[in-house]
């Protein structure tokens, strides 16, 4: 592992070769009548256990994120308490994981959450400790056992993640993480019978692959992909804060985001004073060392990432400001903004994963939602504006996932969360995480004439 900050080598991790990831998938499988038979307030307890574990850890795995994935120390903390909160809110679950008695002549019809054996979850880089989590707590929590695999670039934390759920009760192979390639690792949970989901989150094109080969075996799958959210603010709109806001909510983890707004539609009559506003806000965010407890941004991932974002700056791309970055080692790439852009150009159009902006100029509400809308994608994005009934059109009418108005948030664990598009398929968190990891069975018991 390559610290994304200094360049300096930090750890190395051994990949798993495909005996390997049989053999993890093997002892999951032999795992899971055992895991399943444990009584849900035994599995509830197990499962706060867990989550006092990782609170206890916060700070180390915090500090592990910064050095792995050059997060800033402020969001490595919110991420390991993600997983904290996100084990206690589905150690929640096991004893409400109800069926139905529904109402049949001539006997009883009752409705069973199964769990569905063993579960794969697939993580990506650039949320390694959320993300994990979000698949795995309630995976468990349903009575599945787990097999995970963390990206190659940052599977420090998982593997810590794992070792504390181990100390906190949960039986070893239960819940596994399995290091190395995509290819080999990852590709096993899609292609082994004995893996019955896959719970993929990634880009749009290895998900397409995924969900392909889990055709063959009509595996499960989720698919968490990737997004070009729009941020759209119409003139009727508080513009200081939707400009001082602005940064975060596609600056932030470098932009390295799924639910990054990367397109930011302004209404065209208040575009002149909005960019005067973005100006200083972008100029202002804190790029600088990840562990500096003020910072508001690290460096990219890797050299091949800030290879790939510079791809979208080129000498004639146009640029309207930009924000600065620490020279020297570490993957920089400071905010640029780039405006007006059209949008029908590959920056509005594209992925970029990094700390660009594209901002794209609109005439009335119908126009800022046809461009919304104009995307293969559809995760994530705002809407700023006071007027409350435009704020609910708008908001029924761009087609995406997860929406907020007046404001960036997209993830609560207690709230519902995932694609619409080519974005992805199902939903993470919230109360129904549950019915992503069973599956329903009716019995019905004659009672006799
Ligand atoms: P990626 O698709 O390259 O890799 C994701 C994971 O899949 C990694 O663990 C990788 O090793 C594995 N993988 C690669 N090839 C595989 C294969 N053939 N079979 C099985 N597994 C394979 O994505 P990435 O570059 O790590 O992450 C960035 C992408 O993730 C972005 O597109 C981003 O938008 C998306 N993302 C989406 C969400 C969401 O919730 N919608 C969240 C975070 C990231």
């Amino acid at each position: 592992m390559v610290s994304p900050v200094d360049e300096t080598v930090i750890a190395s991790v051994p990949a798993a070769s495909e005996e390997e990831v049989d053999e993890a998938i093997e002892r999951a499988s032999k795992a899971a009548a055992s895991w399943a038979a444990v009584a849900p307030g035994d599995r509830a307890r197990l499962l706060r256990r867990a989550a006092d574990a990782v609170d206890g850890a916060l700070e180390e795995l915090a500090v592990l994120e910064v050095r792995n994935a050059g997060h800033t120390i402020a969001n490595a903390r919110w991420e390991a308490g993600n997983v904290r909160d996100v084990l206690a809110y589905y150690a929640g679950a096991p004893e409400r994981h109800f069926g139905r008695q529904i109402p049949v002549a001539g006997g009883v019809d009752v409705t069973f959450r199964e769990p569905l054996g063993v579960v794969g979850v697939i993580v990506p880089w650039n949320f390694p400790m959320p993300i994990a989590s979000w698949g795995f707590a309630p995976a468990l929590a349903a009575g599945n056992c787990v097999v995970l695999k963390p990206a190659e670039l940052t599977p420090l934390t998982a593997l810590r993640i794992a070792e504390l759920c181990r100390d906190a009760g949960i039986p070893e192979d239960v819940f596994q993480v399995v290091t190395g390639p995509g290819s080999t690792v990852g590709w096993r949970f899609v292609t082994h019978e004995k893996v019955r989901k896959v719970c993929f989150t990634g880009s749009t094109e290895v998900g397409k692959r995924v969900m392909a080969g889990c055709a063959e075996q009509v595996k499960r799958v989720t698919l968490e992909l990737g997004g070009k959210s729009a941020n759209i603010v119409f003139a009727d709109a508080d513009l200081e804060r939707a400009a001082a806001t602005a940064p975060t909510s596609v600056f932030d983890n470098a932009g390295q985001d799924c639910c990054a707004r990367s397109r930011l539609l302004v209404e065209r009559s208040v575009y002149d004073r909005f960019m005067s506003l973005l100006e200083p806000a972008v100029r202002a965010f804190r790029v600088t060392d990840p562990a500096a407890e003020d910072a508001q941004m690290g460096p990219l991932i890797s050299a091949e990432q800030r290879r790939s974002v510079a791809s979208y700056v080129s000498e004639d791309a146009p640029v309207a400001f930009r924000g600065t970055a620490p020279e020297g080692p570490g993957y920089w790439f400071a905010p640029t903004v780039l405006a007006p852009v059209s949008p029908g150009d590959r920056a509005a159009r594209e992925e970029i994963f990094g700390p660009v902006l594209s901002v794209i100029p609109f005439q009335d509400e119908e126009e800022a939602v046809h461009i919304a809308n104009d995307t293969a994608y559809g995760l994530s994005g705002s809407i700023w504006t006071n007027d409350v009934s435009r704020a609910l059109r708008v908001a029924r009418a761009v087609e995406s996932g997860t929406l907020s108005v007046n404001s960036h948030a997209s993830v609560r664990y207690w709230t519902p969360f995932g694609g619409v598009k080519q974005s992805g398929l199902g939903r993470e968190l919230g109360p129904d995480a549950l019915d992503g990891f069973s599956e329903v069975k009716n019995v019905f018991i004659a009672t006799g004439a």
